[in-house]
């Protein structure tokens, strides 16, 4: 049994990041990289606890390099960096399940920690098929083309609804409840590592339950971008994106691998 943990850092305990600025270049960014690691080794232990053969950690916040990686899980091989084509490198069907670290609320959610989708300063929002979606929908959906399921998803308590709402069968661990964009009650760190363990060791013994995450197809996508000269340089770069309406693009996929934030 292989998985694949996709780990992010703004919906790990105790991590809100500041005002006016992205958690990157936040004080709290120091914390959210060791505990984003710590994280991560709780679900690594929990797989290999569970029967896994091979666990892939995929560090996706932002330049892709913020785990601590020397303290990761021995036992684990690491993607990290940016430029890959495409969400999950080389994730393909042989792999039993994804599990997602870190993640976070859609943009525009209300009390959603650090809520954003993708690129903050470049989009808006995204829409597929008319409904707005967030980045574990998305990266959810790039899975489920090789048939691959989410297994178990940990972001704050607004990521966690949203999760459920698109994929209602998968474990989720609630590490904060946002009280604002930069405000929580988190749990406590340990708390929250004992948590992961306990879910995913749960998921994978439920795995016959869990089901691949797809859009209904055609997938018709929007990018609203935040700005003009956002949306038509993307334009320029991207094939096949059209202007629909004020600072948004829309594409028809016939495949989520078309897609690259
Ligand atoms: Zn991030």
């Amino acid at each position: 049994m292989k998985f694949m943990i996709a780990v992010d850092c703004e919906g790990v305990a105790c991590v809100v990041g500041e005002p006016g600025g992205s958690l990157t270049r936040s004080l709290n960014m120091t914390f959210a990289r060791e505990q984003a690691t710590r994280e991560t080794n709780a679900a690594i232990c929990a797989l290999f606890q569970s029967g896994a053969t091979q666990v892939v950690v995929w560090d996706n916040h932002g330049e892709g390099a913020n785990l601590l990686f020397d303290q990761l899980d021995s036992r684990c091989e690491i993607v990290l960096g940016t430029g890959f084509l495409r969400r999950f490198p080389r994730l393909d069907a042989s792999y039993t399940g994804v599990v997602m670290i870190g993640y976070h609320a859609k943009a525009g959610t209300t009390d959603g920690v650090l809520a954003h989708t993708y690129c903050s300063a470049a989009y808006r929002c995204i829409r597929v098929n008319g409904a707005e979606v967030g980045e574990i929908a998305l990266d959810g959906a790039v899975a489920g083309e090789f048939n691959v399921p989410v297994i178990c998803v940990v972001s704050d308590q607004h990521g966690c609804d949203e999760a459920l709402q698109h994929m209602p069968w998968l474990e989720t661990v609630a590490t904060k409840e946002g009280f604002g964009r930069h405000c929580a009650w988190s749990k406590h760190p340990s708390a929250v590592e004992r948590e992961i363990e306990q879910a995913v060791e749960h998921a994978v013994a439920t795995l016959t339950e869990k089901k691949p995450f797809r859009f209904d197809l055609p997938v018709t996508m929007e990018l609203q971008f935040t700005s003009w000269s956002r949306c038509l340089k993307a334009m320029i770069r991207r094939s096949g994106w059209r202007l629909c309406q004020a600072k948004t693009l829309r594409k028809t996929l016939s495949t989520m691998l078309e897609w690259q934030c």
